[in-house]
């Protein structure tokens, strides 16, 4: 066993500083220019963060340890897969609006650690070329990363360069993962961060940024890093304040230092002198206010100029969302994805154990109604109790966006859907629910549901329990394509319809969300997606029939004017959108929304779309948000 060109452990680090170090002798003020991504105007102690470089011993290895190291390469994948679930799991703890720009990145991860060109590459090095685990993850994702880049051609667009720049860096991170797997080289810990201050770092992987708390953050700057990479959008995500590429700023950071960071224009002031620390309080105050000033929106009703009355619902992804929903002024729960209690844990959740979580949510909304989606399991949402039940399989389908989702799981497995159905029908007790089934495409499906659950309602009064007599609305998702186009069909055996125009505008405009190379396409104003919406509410008013939209489309003001105008009156979104979103509902009347989108549903070109709804009047913009 050979070893050959160690490389050199980096000796580039921070010092670890905070405001209890404090020097006595002041220092002087010194400006960083770097690239602002995240926008907000932070000010606090500095805490300098590395992470220990990890030490490859590059080998080459004999026939008889091609076994052995491929099982160190697969105990790395297993560990490095569990790992990003574990991260994943965590975003739900985020705001909405940060996780579903979060979640794509680490699913494309997640996806890269399975049966992927990487991995396939590295087993072939250590087979064939008899290396060492470590050095056949290198060299793959060097080989990898370069045919990438070679791409680049010249005439490429900065767009197009910064897409292939982001690809090449998510081989060279999974690497990066895998080796310190593979080598037991410790993760950057954010132990010891102290409430409000500035994180500086060299750089920061977009798993790193994944785990801050930005409810504990004044800013984040680092002295690497471009506007368009991951970490910037995870920042950006997060809503703290954030400068990349600070270049010099680390060598200058010293224990007790203050700094303040400009995520607007990019500059961070070290050691501010009072002036300039005047003016970044001013800066950081008019944000608050501006934030204060939604917040007095929250006891305004919902109803547009000419007193038309619209409902305005939060979607729920985790309980602890809860009071930040109850304070958002949102009436009620649009869409409970209730996925959430499926997730981090080894078995499924038994009916006693789903009616307690129900009926705490339930009664948490005092009265206010609540839709509750039973399980959507499929396409990039992964439940680890089911694979382990043997439910779902381990590894995803090669298509698991058109495989076995949704209700399509639910009916093929009913004793899943019974059990939630109980526990639905039980919390109800406690307050007005909805039921709600994902991912429907056929009436049959509806029919086959229906019938389970008023079975199951039947059983659980002969078992004694109390549920409502006259039982809650079963609606349905309406998310494809497929579903949007029979919605007339549909609208006759659904009690109402939650339209999810995330999974709709995937489905129609044939675009992974998590695929970077087709992101640009991911367009929810596509005429197609505009059209199937309008189809599908038609059909929901023509039988009077009540219709929400529940996608991220309803979270953005810019969109309400059409949306009304499309005869739409029941919105849920991400609690922290709810308060513009009703600022802009405050704004319009509904004439003048009727008339626009009868203008705006005769365009085919989304761009024409986007100007004409960025023309319409958009209120102030959202707070910490260029
Ligand atoms: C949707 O697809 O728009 C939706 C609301 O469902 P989810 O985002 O949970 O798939
Ligand atoms: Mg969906």
């Amino acid at each position: 066993m050979n070893r050959i060109d160690p490389p050199p452990p980096q000796h580039k680090r921070l010092a670890r500083t905070g405001l209890a170090a404090a020097e006595s002798r002041p220092r002087p003020e010194r400006t960083f220019n770097g690239i602002p991504v995240s926008p907000g105007v932070g000010i606090g102690p500095v805490f300098g963060t590395s992470e220990p470089e990890a030490v490859i011993h590059h080998r080459i290895i004999d026939t008889a340890e091609i076994g052995p190291e491929g099982a160190r390469l697969e105990a790395a994948i297993v560990q490095s897969r569990k790992q990003l679930l574990k991260l994943r799991s965590r975003l739900t703890m985020l705001p909405e609006d940060s996780q579903s720009e979060i979640a794509p990145m680490i699913d494309a991860y997640i996806r890269m650690i399975g049966p992927s060109r990487l991995i396939r590459g590295v087993r072939r090095r250590i087979e064939e070329n008899l290396i060492c685990a470590e050095s056949a993850v290198t060299q793959e994702a060097e080989a990898i990363a370069a045919a990438i880049m070679s791409q680049a051609e010249p005439g490429l667009s900065a767009e197009d360069k910064a897409s292939l720049k982001r690809r090449a860096d998510e081989v060279q991170e999974i690497a990066r993962r895998l080796i310190r797997n593979l080598t037991r080289a410790p993760f950057r810990s954010f132990a010891g961060l102290p409430e409000g201050a500035i994180l500086v770092s060299e750089s920061l992987r977009p798993a790193d940024a994944a785990l801050l708390d930005p409810s504990r953050l004044a800013a984040v700057v680092t002295e690497e890093g471009g506007a368009d990479g991951h970490t910037a959008v995870m920042l950006r995500a997060l809503g703290v304040p954030a400068v990349l590429g600070a270049t010099g700023l680390g060598q200058a950071v010293k224990p007790g230092d203050t700094a303040i960071v400009d995520g607007v224009t990019g500059q961070v002031t070290l050691n501010p002198a009072p002036p300039a620390l005047a003016a970044a309080r001013k800066a950081v105050t008019a944000f608050t206010r501006e934030r204060q000033r939604y917040a007095r929106l929250r006891r305004l009703p919902a109803e547009t100029q000419d007193g038309e009355a619209v409902e305005l619902q939060a979607n729920l992804e985790l309980p602890v969302e809860l009071p930040r929903i109850i304070q958002s002024g949102a009436v009620g729960i649009g869409l409970l994805r209730t996925e959430f209690l499926f997730m981090n844990r080894e078995t499924i959740p038994d009916e006693a154990t789903q009616t307690e979580s129900y009926r705490a949510i339930v009664e948490a909304m005092h009265g206010d109604p609540v839709t509750i989606r039973v399980l959507d399991w499929g396409g990039e949402k992964e439940i680890e109790a089911l694979a382990l039940a043997g439910i779902v399989p381990e590894i995803a389908d090669a298509n698991p966006a058109l495989g076995l989702r949704g209700i399509r799981l639910l009916l093929r497995r009913p004793e899943l859907l019974e059990t939630q159905f109980a526990a639905i029908l039980r919390a109800a007790m406690a307050g007005p629910v909805r039921v709600l089934l994902p991912m429907v495409t056929t009436v049959g499906e509806v029919r086959a549901a229906r019938e389970i659950y008023e079975r199951v309602a039947r059983r659980v009064r002969r078992r004694g329990e109390k549920i409502p007599e006259k039982l809650p609305p079963l609606g349905i998702m309406i998310e494809t394509p497929g579903a949007a186009l029979s919605s007339d069909a549909l609208a006759l055996e659904a009690d109402f319809f939650a339209i999810g125009t995330n999974d709709l505008t995937a489905y129609t405009l044939a675009v992974d969300r998590a695929e970077s190379d087709v992101a640009p396409l991911y367009d929810p104003i596509h005429p197609a997606v505009l059209r199937l919406v309008q189809f599908a509410t038609e059909a929901a008013l023509r039988l009077r029939m009540p219709v929400s939209i529940c996608g991220e489309l309803a979270a953005s003001p810019k969109m309400t004017p059409l949306l009304l105008g499309l005869g739409v009156r029941s919105l849920s979104m991400n609690a922290s959108a709810v308060p513009r979103v009703k600022q802009m509902i405050r704004s319009v009347a509904i004439d003048a929304c009727v008339r626009f989108a009868r203008r705006v549903m005769e365009q085919s070109d989304p761009e024409r779309i986007r100007e004409m709804l960025d023309a319409f009047g958009a209120p102030t913009e959202q707070p910490g948000r260029p």
